[in-house]
């Protein structure tokens, strides 16, 4: 049975680029009488606030989608998190890493390297080069008892040697193979925050028994980190399908930023449900 799902994080309203997401997971579920899944992706304390999860049930309701089974809330599961995190590192596939951000763009200034540029939510973060990946043992429990705030990183080089070349299954494209270090060493968790997105969609797609991901383009790149995670943790292999991001009329991506197309502000303009479903997938 196909199970897709829609996990958008509660920053602000939902907009077009979420309808048409929400809409393709939503239709391919119910064409094929399958699951529709609906979570809710607020590890982000400080930019997730409850009004906008409240908000997204509420527009998805409106705009005539209905999902299977309870919201999934990650902010519910840390525990979860935790534990997975434990199994890596007793792997010996996690290291901490002490670098401010600054102590990262200056270092990769020196190596000459320009920072990566991805897309939300994992944009803007610098590929980080490596600084902390072989610090002595004991300097690393030197520094985490001395109460430094750090993150931790997933040694990719380490994990894949573990788990040997891997791909997925992308619709209409066929097997990708993965190539996890394009993300470099990305961070898994932090001192205070006890999972990263990649960490917990992974573990909560396998939990949720998803078949089918359905995400914007944008997050391609992160499938490569999350197909490792998936073999290091033993987790099932969803297939995949990311697809196009609706633009503007200058091209531009929607963003939450543009109030005007939020559902919220098509809706209170008179849109009706339809409209905004024609709006979205055109
Ligand atoms: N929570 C992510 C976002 O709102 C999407 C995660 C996913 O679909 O894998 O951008």
């Amino acid at each position: 049975m196909i199970v897709t799902r829609f996990a958008p994080s509660p920053t602000g309203y939902l907009h077009l680029g979420h309808a048409y997401s929400a809409l393709g997971a939503w239709r391919a579920a119910r064409a094929a009488g399958g699951k529709f899944l609906l979570r809710i992706e607020d590890i982000d304390r400080t930019r997730c606030k409850p009004e906008f999860t409240a908000a997204i049930l509420e527009d998805l309701a409106w705009l005539g989608i209905d999902w299977d089974g309870a919201v999934r809330r990650q902010s519910e599961h840390f525990d979860d998190y935790t534990a997975a995190l434990g199994k890596l590192e007793a792997m010996g596939v996690i290291y901490p890493c002490f670098c401010t951000r600054a102590a990262i763009a200056a270092e990769i200034a020196r190596a000459g390297s320009a920072p990566q540029g991805e897309a939300s939510p994992i944009e803007g973060a610098p590929l980080y080069p490596g600084t902390c990946r072989t610090l002595p043992v004991d300097e690393r429990l030197r520094r985490v008892a001395a109460g430094e705030s750090f993150a931790l990183r997933l040694d990719v080089a380490r994990a894949l040697a573990r788990t040997g070349p891997l791909a997925w299954e992308e619709e209409n494209e066929g097997s990708i193979a993965a190539d996890p270090s394009l993300l470099g060493d990305v961070v898994l968790a932090r001192k205070d925050t006890p999972t990263s997105y990649h960490l917990a969609v992974t573990h909560d797609d396998a939990l949720q028994r998803v078949t089918l991901v359905t995400r914007g383009a944008d997050l391609f790149i992160a499938t490569h980190i999350h197909r490792l995670l998936q073999a290091l943790l033993d987790l099932p292999v969803p297939r995949y399908r990311h697809h196009k991001l609706l633009t503007d009329a200058r091209g531009k991506r929607f963003a939450k930023r543009d109030k005007a197309l939020t559902l919220r502000a098509l809706r209170e303009a008179g849109r009706t449900p339809d409209d905004v479903r024609a709006l979205a997938e055109g």
